[in-house]
């Protein structure tokens, strides 16, 4: 599969992913029913997680759209991210965040730092893809539908250039040297 100046191998089938989802949406739904948890999105990756997760609710609970602002810095681990587009009210809220892929933990940690400054009542990160390795910041992940090694991934929501958030499956970066 290639997409522009790059080929891409089947990592993660659509069968495996639905299942991961379906697992975590079973934990979710048990450990919150009472609880009528706000699910916050993290645009643009997570929004195919986000709509598969949901179907997969059986509890009452709502959703909404954030998304991160990189300011370019040195490094990619560097950078400042803002929050923008939070319009729920979110104090005494349960609130999980859903993230499509947690890296170094950056961008998860900035946006649980400027959620919390809003008082919800609780919050905690489901997120579908998770790299341990590459992990650089303490983030306590509650919910993980897979764990990958610390490649370039594509697909299900997540990008190359803007392009492949169309694709149902997972695929990886083929080694160059293999090509
Ligand atoms: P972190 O702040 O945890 O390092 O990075 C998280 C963000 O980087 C994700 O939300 C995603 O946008 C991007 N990212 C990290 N790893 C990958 C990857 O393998 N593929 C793609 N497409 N994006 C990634
Ligand atoms: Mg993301």
């Amino acid at each position: 599969m290639r997409l522009q100046d790059k080929s891409f191998e089947l990592f993660i089938p659509e069968k495996k992913i639905q299942a991961a989802i379906r697992r975590v949406a079973g934990e979710i739904n048990r450990d919150y029913h009472d609880r009528n948890p706000l699910f916050v999105g993290v645009l643009n990756g997570a929004f195919m997680f986000a709509a598969d997760l949901m179907k997969n609710m059986a509890i009452p609970c709502e959703i909404t759209f954030v998304r991160v602002q990189s300011y370019a810095g040195t490094q990619r681990s560097g950078q400042v991210k803002t929050l923008i587009g939070l319009e729920h009210d979110i104090r005494q809220r349960h609130v999980i965040l859903l993230e499509d892929i947690v890296d170094s933990g950056f961008t998860v940690q900035h946006i649980q730092q400027q959620l919390q400054s809003a008082n919800p009542a609780s919050i905690e990160v489901a997120t579908l893809l998770f790299k341990p390795e590459a992990l650089a910041v303490p983030t306590t992940l509650r919910y993980v539908g897979i764990r990958i090694p610390n490649q370039f991934v594509v697909g299900y929501g997540l990008d190359y250039n803007g392009q492949g958030r169309n694709l149902r499956d997972i695929y990886q970066l083929k080694d160059t040297s293999s090509r």
